[in-house]
């Protein structure tokens, strides 16, 4: 009966995957089904079902047991990873016990709330019927909110769980772009909030339409706009909307749901299918594992830290665990020739990491007997290697600026912190200051940089990184039409003079309004030139 449910359980995960091919929902579906094979929650129940449990009984409780495990932890991804199994844990258990799944019967233009969703549900919501939802439970980063991002869903997470005494049927309004839920609209709320909605989708169609075209400002300069991807599916899905190459390939996020590490094989297989995928024509920025920190990898066991964060990750953790690198080096140089490939590394902070990483790589490219080196740049995410950025350019191809974890460095706030997450924030001129000086030192040197944390994918930020001289824009896949769309529409001269203005201001707020208020004056601009 339990093989039978689990084996049912993988075809209707395999089909959810195959409805939604390509997107980060597709990946969710995948780990969803690694968790059905996963070695040690099988066994649990296979114990149960040896002392005579029912099966149902036995896969509940090994399920439950794992799911409250992983959650007490105290580390963010692994409480994902606990919802996501309660998410898998239920529907065997569904389909052990027969029971049919009723869908919500929901009325046209609703909005969702709940105390929590899971991400089957999620996926599943009629797109039709429902307008949007808010949950109790999760954060920007969770897997809901990725999969509401990828289905176009508006939604906020995380509100305060009087929300969910509202009575069914009452009116509300749902303003997911300022993260408000407002309890009493008036009508005249109600319409702007629609004509808005309306204008939003018809720029999307429109920006959609135009993504093949280069992101090229009005006064004639280009920036590459690429994409920030963690699978081949993604790859495919940038190419159609206009990506012109992948800026960062997260590789940890490749095997993130292993057990076992992949076999050399399997990793070069992948890499030069991506490779191969994009062409010879395409950049390929592989970024080096970035483990540790807020991302345990299940097949690289390492010690508890009290501060993660400023422990061993990224290229620190790979140094200490220099096969793990020279391996991971082996099997992307398998890929050189397919595009043109970059490695970077992640989370340098001193000339030395940089300078032990390289003769790594050129030992074992030299091994591999090849004649030409990849590209080697490095991540710019900690506020040492911006400050130094002069003594790193000479040593380096590229520069790629994380500001995710730039922000966090430079501001001491945890990325994640949900007091903290309105304040972390990458257009604090602090941050801002790091981004000019790296970019002056690399270009000095005739390098090129990159923005690839998330500051890149807001279209308000697209001035200021142009301004500041920025020549690429890794983004996440679906913001690619927007941000190229954002490009076209901007002036290199103006976006100079907006960049020296704010890199004088205050704080992350004056920065933001500066820009809304510029932004405003250039679409108005535009529409009188396009009329
Ligand atoms: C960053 O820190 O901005 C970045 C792109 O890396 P990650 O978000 O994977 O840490
Ligand atoms: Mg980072």
């Amino acid at each position: 009966m339990l093989i039978q449910a689990l084996s049912d359980a993988n075809l209707a995960l395999q089909a959810l995957q195959e409805k939604v091919v390509g997107s980060a929902q597709a990946e969710i579906f995948r780990a969803h089904q690694e968790l059905l094979d996963d070695p040690a929650l099988l066994e649990q129940t296979r114990d149960l079902l040896d002392q005579g449990k029912s099966a149902a009984f036995a896969w509940n409780s090994a399920t439950e047991a794992t799911a409250r495990l992983f959650q007490g932890l105290g580390n963010a991804l692994l409480a994902e990873r606990a919802a996501d199994l309660a998410d898998v844990g239920q529907r065997v258990l569904k389909l052990i016990l027969g029971v049919q799944d009723s869908a919500w019967d929901l009325p046209e233009q609703a909005i969702l709330i709940a105390e929590q969703l899971t991400p089957s549900q999620t996926a599943s919501l009629d797109t039709r019927k429902v307008l949007g939802f808010v949950t109790v439970g999760g954060g920007a980063t969770s897997h809901v909110a990725i999969l509401a991002r990828a289905l176009g869903l508006p939604a906020i997470c995380g509100v305060p769980a009087q929300v969910l005494e509202l009575v069914n049927g009452k009116q509300v309004l749902l303003d997911a772009d300022k993260g408000e839920l407002h309890l009493n609209p008036d009508l005249a709320e109600i319409e702007q909030l629609q004509a808005t909605r309306q204008q939003q989708v018809l720029r999307r169609q429109r920006e959609v339409e135009q993504a093949s075209l280069p992101a090229t400002t009005r006064d004639g300069h280009h920036i590459e706009v690429t994409a920030n991807v963690a699978s081949l599916q993604e790859v495919e899905q940038a190419l159609s909307l206009g990506g012109e190459g992948v800026g960062l390939l997260r590789s940890e996020f490749l095997y993130l749901d292993r057990n076992r590490a992949p076999s050399p094989e399997e990793q070069a297989g992948t890499y030069s299918a991506i490779a191969r995928a994009l062409g010879p024509q395409r950049n390929l920025v592989v970024r080096t594992l970035d483990v540790g920190g807020d991302k345990p990898l299940a097949y690289v066991p390492m010690d508890a830290e009290t501060n993660p964060f400023l422990g061993l990750r990224g290229i620190r953790l790979c140094l200490e665990r220099p096969e793990l690198l020279r391996e991971q080096f082996r099997a992307i140089l398998a890929s050189a020739g397919f595009a043109r490939l970059h490695i970077m590394l992640p989370m340098v902070s001193l000339l030395s990491e940089l300078r032990l990483a390289r003769q790594i790589l050129e030992e074992e490219a030299l091994a591999l007997g090849l004649t030409q080196l990849p590209k080697l740049g490095i991540m710019i995410e900690v506020p040492s290697a911006a400050l130094m950025a002069d003594l790193f350019a000479p040593e380096v191809d590229f520069f790629s600026i994380g500001t995710n974890d730039l922000t966090q460095y430079t501001l001491a706030m945890d990325r994640d912190h949900p007091r903290l997450a309105s304040q972390a924030d990458s257009f604090h001129p602090a941050v801002l200051r790091l981004i000019a000086t790296t970019v002056k030192a690399a270009h000095a040197h005739g390098k090129w940089v990159g923005v690839c944390g998330a500051l890149a994918s807001e279209a308000l930020a697209v001035p200021v990184l142009i301004g500041l001289g920025v020549d690429e824009l890794s983004v996440s896949v679906p913001l690619i039409p927007t941000i190229k769309a954002t490009v076209r529409e901007l002036d290199l001269a103006d976006c100079q003079s907006i960049a020296r203005q704010v890199l004088g201001l205050e704080e992350a707020a004056q920065v933001r309004e500066a820009l809304r208020v510029y932004h405003a004056a250039t679409v108005e601009t535009s529409l009188v030139v396009e009329n």
